[in-house]
This record gives C-alpha cells, structure tokens and sequence, in this order.
C-alpha cells in the first residue's frame, strides 16, 4: 500500500493541520499499515521499535477518535498509555501535545521518582489522556486518585520491556482496572512468549503489523571498535573528541559511578558532559536531555537507562566506552545514531577484560567490527585477549542493595531485534490468527477473524461510530 500523505488515512482537519505544523508529510510504513485499522475500531500487536514513528501510528487515530465522540460533563480519562520507563512516557506525551495542539483534548504523563502533587492537580483539572509508567500509576490509583473506569483505549508501548523489568504484576493489576469493553494496542519490539500470552489476555482478535527494519539502514552507521587498555580509555575519548569535534556523542557506561567518573575525567579536560542514570533525579535527567537534545550540550553519558526509547535526533556519534555484558543492548545503542537513515558513527572500546563480551556481539550482529589501529592508544594486548573469559565479578557481600526501575534496565537482558528502523523499514501485516480471508480493498493483505482463540473476555459489542461503514470495536 503506497499512502503518499496523511489526508487519504482520513484523519480529521485539526490533526491534519497539526502534522502539516509539524512538518510531516508522508506516514511511516507502520502509520500507513495501522492508522487505518485503528480507525476502524480493531486491536493492533505491533511488532516495532521506536523510530518506526510508532508514537504517531497509535496516537493519531486515538486522538481522531476521540475528536470524533466528544465527551459530555467533565474530562475522564479515555485513553491509558502505559511505557516502561520516565523519559518515554514524558516523550510521547510531548508527541500527543504536538498532535493534539488544535484539538480540545487535555493529556498529562505520570511517572515516579517526582512528586506526585502537580500529577494530582493535573488529574483534578480532568484528562483525556494519561501517559503513564506502572509503578506510579499503581501508587495513585491505591490511594483513589485515578479513575480508570471510562477507559476506551488503552495502549502499551514496549511492552517486552516492561515485562522484562519485572511489571507483569503491575500490569496485571492495571488490566483489572480498565474496562472490558476497550480497544487495545500492543506494542513491542520482540515477540517473546510472554508478550504473546500478554496479548491474548488483552487483545481482541488483533491485526498483527511487524515492521521489518531495512538492512540498509544499518549501514547507515558506520561502526569501528578500538582495542585499549582500561586505563587509557579516557585519553582515548579525549582523543576522538579533539580528532572528531562529534556534533553530538552519546557515550555509554556500564556503571552508574562510571558514568559520573567519565563526566569529571572529561570536565578536567576542558570538555563539559553529563550524565544521565538511575541515581539521577528525574528533574537533572530531563535537562540533560533537554540539552542534548536542543544542541546546547555536546556530550551526553549514560547508563542503559538511555539506550532505547529516547528519541535524540543527529546524534553524530555513540561511543561503547564500556562494551555491554548483554550483546543485543550494543545493537540498541548504536541505533541511537542513524536515526531515520542518517549516517552515524558508532565507535566501541574493547578492553584488556572485555574480549568474551565482543565476541557475542559479533555473533548476535553476524559481523565483525572493522578494527581501528589507527589511535595512539591501541593495544595489541587488549587484542590479544578478545578470546579470554570475561573476569569474574566481585561479590558483594554487604546488605542487599534494593534494585531501581533504572538498575534494572540496564541489568536485565535487553531482548529485541535491530533497532534500525527509521522510516526506511518495510513492513508486512497479518491477523494473529492463522488462516483467514482476504480483506477486500486493502491491497490484497491478510487478514482473519475468529478462529481458535481463547478470549477471557466478555466478548461481544459493536461500537458504532460515526465513520462510513462505522467500527467494529469489539471487546
Ligand atoms: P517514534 O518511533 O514515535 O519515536 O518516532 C521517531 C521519530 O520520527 C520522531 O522524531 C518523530 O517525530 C518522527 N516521525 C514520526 N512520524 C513521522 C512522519 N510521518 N514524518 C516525519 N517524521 C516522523
């Protein structure tokens, strides 16, 4: 299906002129792909990463039909979205004000780690639409603040990884606040088979829409790695910073103190950065990005908690000053340059003690990354030992440390695919369930209702709206 602008998706005038505002003229292939079924009324599992303009492709839609059936007597909260992390949630909330800016549609973010006053203000003024992370929204929903009863969507965005962070409970919890009678999105940027079992609970007969990252986009990102001894990679960062003068570098650490470590090193050198973790508060994480995204801030040093989600557009360079223990997490890293087929440069330093977690890199990415010698500060002997073991971590011995949202973010497994999407990515869609007739009109895809699904829910229930051939929103 080739959707050369936003009006043929029928997308109503105020978002028309909004996206027109915000300088989007054609939809990405996911928008083109679910925009129309969720238009529709139809449950979505979308198989996606950020940069795919997901963000678009679920709220779009939303907000139409929401504009569609106004609301009579005061705001109550119609959609729910639920993310993993603060900065995603702040992210697509920002993206929804964007959308919404000629719309009579209020939303508002919510998340921990802040106070919770000016988020009940903004419940008592009313909402449409709640952009929420689990743990805050259990917090206020315990003490009765949120109504969830009125809910019409409900949508999860990186859904793998908030159940990889341990939020199943939550979830679960959440669910059996919401109403039966919804229409649902999940997202997530790997199928597992937990998410699929999460689905069946949640979703009604989905359309699946997968959007296959292009291969060519990755080449987009030139990578190299650089072979240094731990002790000289600071000079070595120093180096690439007065060789390269970067536009933008996103340099990764492995530890909450080695992120603060990195940052002083490179202040002494002249250079200013900051960083960004889990020990942060929420208020110095957001002007960090806030910097680093308006351009006003060069260098930017983080945990994992920044290794997917954030949407910083003309990052000209990552660097892997630490390599990650969890090989899929280099792949979202360095997605963090190339963003939308842009070129980037992703640059990874390998130590005298990392050589075990290079070597399953190269085999999650099936290449090996063209080695740099070309720097003062290589080193045969790092080289040397890419085959050892990584050494063993010291135990701790002392109190248990009680593990935050963002400890387990960079701790857990990142579980997922390539993370170079862009709007390059092609895209292919078929009902979950199997078999199926062929969906006349659009475009001869796939599509299948019924079947042999459990559904825990009660089902039945068409809601008209008032679109030509009405919605099928079935619960
Ligand atoms: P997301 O995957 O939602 O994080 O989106 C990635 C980036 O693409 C964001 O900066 C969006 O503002 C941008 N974007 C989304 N849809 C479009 C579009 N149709 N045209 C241009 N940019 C877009």
């Amino acid at each position: 299906m080739i959707l050369l602008n936003f009006a043929s998706l029928n997308l109503c005038e105020p978002l028309l002129g909004a996206l027109d505002n915000i300088g989007y003229e054609t939809p990405t292939p996911i928008q083109a792909e679910a925009i129309p079924y969720l238009l529709e009324g139809r449950d979505v599992l979308g198989c996606a990463q950020t940069g795919t303009g997901k963000t678009a492709a679920f709220s779009l839609p939303i907000l139409h039909l929401l504009a569609e059936t106004p609301r009579n007597g005061p705001r109550k909260i119609r959609t729910l979205m639920l993310c993993p992390t603060r900065e995603l949630a702040a992210q697509i909330h920002e993206n929804i004000e964007l959308y919404a800016a000629k719309l009579d549609i209020r939303s508002m973010v919510m998340f921990g780690g802040v106070s919770q006053k000016p988020q009940e203000r903004n419940l008592r003024r009313g909402v449409d639409i709640l952009v929420a992370t689990p743990g805050r929204l259990l917090d206020l929903m315990s003490q009765r603040l949120v109504d969830l009863s009125k809910v019409e969507f409900l949508v999860f965005d990186e859904a793998d990884r908030m159940l990889d962070m341990g939020f199943i409970r939550d979830i679960q919890k959440i669910l059996a606040h919401v109403p039966k009678r919804r229409q649902s999105l999940l997202f997530s940027a790997t199928m597992p088979h937990s998410i699929v079992s999460l689905s069946k609970d949640m979703l009604f007969d989905p359309i699946r829409i997968d959007i296959t990252p292009e291969s060519t986009t990755v080449e987009a990102i030139k990578q190299s790695l650089m072979f240094v001894m731990k002790a000289d990679k600071r000079p070595l960062l120093t180096h690439i910073l007065l060789e390269e003068s970067p536009e933008k570098m996103l340099v990764f650490g492995r530890t909450k103190h080695g992120c603060n470590k990195i940052v002083r090193l490179l202040e002494r050198d002249g250079f200013e950065a900051l960083a960004i973790h889990g020990n942060k508060s929420q208020g110095a994480r957001e002007r960090a990005l806030g910097r680093f995204r308006d351009g006003t801030l060069q260098i930017l040093v983080a945990t994992d908690v920044a290794s997917r989600g954030i949407d910083v557009s003309d990052i000209s360079h990552v660097i892997n000053y630490d390599l990650p223990n969890v090989p899929e997490v280099y792949v979202h890293r360095i997605g963090r340059t190339g963003r939308a087929g842009q070129g980037g440069i992703a640059i990874a330093f390998c130590d005298e003690n990392e050589g075990e977690y290079l070597r399953g890199i190269e085999k999650t990415i099936r290449q090996s990354i063209p080695v740099n010698e070309e720097h003062p500060f290589h080193s045969a002997k790092a080289q040397s030992r890419k085959g050892d073991k990584a050494p063993k971590k010291k135990q701790n011995r002392g109190r248990p440390r009680r593990i935050g949202v963002e400890d387990r973010i960079s701790r857990k497994s990142s579980k997922g695919g390539n993370k170079f999407s862009g709007r390059g990515g092609s895209s292919s869609r078929k009902s979950s369930n199997r078999g199926g007739n062929k969906s006349p009109g659009r475009g001869g895809h796939k599509r299948s209702r019924g079947g042999d699904r459990t559904d825990n829910r009660s089902g039945g229930g068409n809601r008209n709206r008032s679109r030509s051939g009405g919605s099928n929103r079935k619960r």
